[in-house]
């Protein structure tokens, strides 16, 4: 249902701290997955206003960098009094463009504030260089060096639909603290509260050449920004074949790429589980954010002596789960981001079903919304236990009849993202986490449980590098070593 053409308001891109319209004009539509109602449009930017943003963000991180730090992260403080003064009206405008329930959105913005964003800032001031040890070597007794941390430049940060708060923050916060520019391109269908959040930089004081929105489609702005060399890093988060474009396109310049990208991730439940916990956290896990969450758990390893007993507890988990119009109150799920999104998740499970599977819960879609679905008599040879991620609520069920087995299902797969050992004993959960290949693992709990501190990223095809208050300032800096020759007794 595309109506209200009439109400139409044009939401502008900002280049260099001006608001704009593409220069040909174009626009894309924004809708409301939920009602289907239109929201707004964003401008279709054409490769020349790419340009033109990456070029005022070179000169931009130049007159950025040259703040003293400290004055930089005073301006970033006060971003964060605005985003905290602006969280209502963030978090309605998500919920309306991409469907987390109103609750969820907010409390996202809320633990921004307050934890993850003045943890960025409290690191980056503690972002120590380093010196050689003198004398270390003959005929050098004499020379002294330092290493300082230098910022990349102009950082492109392209963000996926589906947790555009947490990761564009996750990005942006690190970025600006350590001295470089950005260049933001949000998703198109979620571009509105991102364009929000990139003006409240300029409002807070930073630099306005240096922090520049471009909207657009993934497939032409994607390009333009992996193609220009004065962009000196892509910080980028998305799909797996996204992220295998951009890496081939930004290689001719020697682009530096952090990737987060796609996963299919495993939930082991041994036989001694506790069967309540196993089926919580798999709800937890696959029914926040309608499932669309890059390390939710998307296959069910679940040991053949409990795995009745864990389907049965799951469908009557999944029975209480209250699924509604993401602004009201009282609602677990909303939809997925688009009808197209839930249509394409219909049919992976068809496939799923015509390869063996049995839909044992679940499985209408009305729009945008899909009903949680379980699948059991999975088996290892299909798609979806290997490398076909299911992006939505969508439960397969793997029975299994060792953790051997378990482990090597796991591990069957391109992707390395995050997964979960379900299990009594810690020293059998400790020893399977340790063969996993992800980069996470979460012992009792569903697979992305989220702490900035620790490391994030993926082994295999689910990423490059590292995000979080530990590894960002590092990646998002380059070191320099200066050498003084000759000035020690
Ligand atoms: P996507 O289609 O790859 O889109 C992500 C972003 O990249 C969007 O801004 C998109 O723009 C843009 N894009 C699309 N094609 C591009 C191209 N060829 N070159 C450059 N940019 C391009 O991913 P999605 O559908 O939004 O998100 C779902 C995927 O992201 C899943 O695979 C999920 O697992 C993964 N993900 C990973 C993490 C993580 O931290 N590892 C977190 C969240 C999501 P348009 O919107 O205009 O197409
Ligand atoms: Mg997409």
């Amino acid at each position: 249902m595309k109506n209200d053409r009439r109400r139409i308001r044009i939401m502008k891109m900002t280049i260099g701290g001006k608001k704009v319209d593409a220069r040909n004009g174009k626009t894309i539509d924004v809708y409301c997955p939920a009602t289907g109602e239109f929201i707004n449009t964003v401008p279709a930017a054409t490769e020349e206003d790419v340009k033109e943003a990456i070029s005022m963000a070179k000169r931009g991180q130049k007159i950025w960098n040259g703040i003293q730090l400290h004055k930089r992260l005073s301006i970033l403080r006060r971003f964060i009094k605005l985003l905290d003064k602006n969280k209502e009206k963030i978090a309605r405008t998500l919920s309306m463009e991409q469907a987390r329930p109103y609750a969820q959105n907010l409390a996202d913005v809320i633990n921004n504030v307050e934890n993850t964003l003045p943890g960025y800032l409290d690191v980056c001031r503690h972002h120590y260089g380093k010196t050689t040890t003198p004398g270390a070597y003959e005929g050098k007794e004499h020379d002294f060096q330092v290493i300082v941390r230098e910022p990349l430049g102009v950082i492109a940060t392209i963000i996926p639909f589906n947790s555009p708060v947490n990761v564009f923050l996750k990005k942006a916060i690190p970025a600006l603290a350590t001295g470089n520019s950005i260049v933001v391109k949000p998703a198109s269908d979620v571009p509105l509260a991102m364009i929000m959040m990139t003006d409240l930089f300029i409002e807070a004081g930073v630099t306005p050449e240096a922090v520049s929105i471009v909207t657009g489609s993934g497939e032409a702005v994607g390009r333009w920004i992996s193609t220009n060399p004065e962009v000196a890093g892509i910080s980028f988060t998305g799909s797996t074949r996204a992220g295998s474009d951009i890496i081939k396109m930004s290689s001719v310049n020697i682009t530096r790429c952090f990737m987060e990208l796609g996963g299919n991730d495993a939930f082991i439940v041994r036989e001694d589980a506790d069967l309540d916990l196993a089926v919580k956290e798999a709800r937890i896990g696959r029914t926040f954010n309608a499932g669309q969450i890059c390390a939710s758990p998307k296959r069910y390893l679940v040991n053949k002596k409990v795995c009745k007993e864990f389907t049965k507890k799951l469908i009557e988990e999944l029975k209480k789960v209250k699924i509604g119009n993401p602004l009201e109150g009282g609602i677990d799920m909303g939809c997925m981001v688009s009808e197209k999104a839930a249509v394409n998740a219909v049919n992976q499970i068809g496939h799923t079903v015509s390869q063996g599977a049995r839909i044992v819960y679940g499985g209408e879609r009305e729009g945008a919304f899909l009903i949680p679905t379980v699948l059991a008599d999975v088996t290892k040879e299909m798609d979806v236990a290997t490398d076909m991620e299911i992006f939505a609520p969508v439960f397969p069920i793997i029975e299994v009849d060792s953790d051997e087995e378990a482990i090597e299902i796991a591990n069957a797969s391109v992707y390395g993202l995050s997964g979960s050992v379900i299990s009594c004993n810690m020293k059998e959960a400790i020893h399977i986490a340790n063969q996993m290949d992800t980069a996470q693992v979460v012992i009792n709990g569903q697979g992305f449980y989220g702490n900035p501190e620790i490391p994030f990223g993926g082994y295999k095809k689910s990423g490059l590098g590292r995000e979080g208050i530990m590894s960002t300032m590092d990646e998002f800096t380059q070191e320099k070593a200066i050498t003084f020759r000759d000035i020690l007794y």
